[in-house]
C-alpha cells in the first residue's frame, strides 16, 4: 500500500449515537422549567420515544420543543403544546378518551402511556397508513385507530370521558359534544381564522355545557364537516 506521508490518517469521528433516554431527560426538565409539572404527563414524555414518531431526517431534532414537519403539510405538535394539553385533559388511568388528528400518533402514544383507552381519528390515508405502521412497530396495540373525518367523533365507542381535538376549527362540532360523556371534558381549539385560535376546554355536567377560554393556540386546520 502506498503511503503518503504529508496526508495524516483520519480515522472518521463516529457520528455520534442519539441518546434517547438522555435527551427526553433533557426535554422534560426544559418543560418543567416552563411550567408543567403534572408528574404522570412528565413521566410518560420520559417514556414515549419521540424520536420515532418524526420523519428520520429530523429525528435529531426529536427532543428539541418545537413542532416539526411530518408530511402532508401537518405537523406534529411541540412537546409543550403536548405536555400542556394532556395536563389540561385531567386524565386518569382507564378513562375513554377520544383524539380528533392522529397525526405522528404522538399524543395518542403519549395518552397510552397514561394508560388511558385511546380512540384517534384521522382523515389523511397515507398519515393514517403511516401511523398505523409506526404503533404497529413499536408494539402499541391498544390505540384504536380509525380513518375518517373527527369531526363527525365516533359514535359507535361513544360515549368519552375525555376529547382532545389537536386541530383548529370554526366551531366546537355539536356530535363531539353529544359523545361527550356526563362529567366529561374536552379541550379544542376553535378560531373564525385559519391557524390562530383560542383553546377552550368544554366541560359537560348533568346535561349541561360549559365552555372555558384556556388562551391563544396555533393548529393546523381541522377539516372536516363541522371544521373547514
Ligand atoms: N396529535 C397529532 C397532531 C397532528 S396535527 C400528533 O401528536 O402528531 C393535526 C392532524 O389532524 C393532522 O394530521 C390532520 O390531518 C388531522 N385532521 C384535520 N382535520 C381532521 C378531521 N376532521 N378528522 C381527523 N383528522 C383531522
Amino acid at each position: 500500500m502506498p503511503q503518503y506521508p504529508n496526508i495524516p490518517s483520519v480515522t472518521p469521528r463516529p457520528r455520534r449515537a442519539i441518546d434517547p433516554v438522555r435527551l427526553r431527560e433533557r426535554m422534560v426538565r426544559e418543560l418543567a422549567s416552563k411550567g408543567i409539572h403534572d408528574a404522570a404527563v412528565l413521566q410518560a414524555l420520559r417514556t414515549v420515544p419521540r424520536h420515532l414518531f418524526v420523519p428520520e431526517a429530523l429525528r435529531s431534532q426529536a427532543y428539541e420543543d418545537t413542532a416539526l414537519p411530518i408530511g402532508q403539510g401537518q405537523t406534529i405538535s411541540q412537546p409543550y403544546t403536548v405536555a400542556l394539553m394532556t395536563s389540561m385533559l385531567e386524565v386518569q388511568a382507564g378513562m375513554r378518551v377520544l383524539e380528533i388528528g392522529t397525526g405522528s400518533g404522538y399524543q395518542a402514544a403519549v395518552l397510552d402511556a397514561m394508560r388511558c383507552r385511546v380512540f384517534s381519528i384521522e382523515r389523511l390515508p397515507e398519515l393514517f397508513e403511516n401511523t398505523r405502521r409506526v404503533l404497529q412497530a413499536m408494539g402499541i396495540r391498544s390505540v384504536h385507530l380509525m380513518r375518517g373525518d373527527g369531526t363527525m367523533g365516533m359514535s359507535a365507542a361513544a360515549p368519552f370521558d375525555r376529547i382532545i381535538v389537536t386541530a383548529g376549527g370554526p366551531e366546537v362540532p355539536a356530535p363531539l359534544v353529544a359523545q361527550l360523556d356526563n362529567n366529561g371534558i374536552m379541550l379544542i381549539p376553535v378560531g373564525e381564522k385559519k391557524r390562530t385560535q383560542r383553546l377552550l376546554r368544554i366541560r359537560k355536567d348533568n346535561g349541561r355545557v360549559f365552555q372555558e377560554d384556556l388562551g391563544n393556540a396555533v393548529f393546523v386546520d381541522l377539516v372536516g364537516n363541522h371544521g373547514w
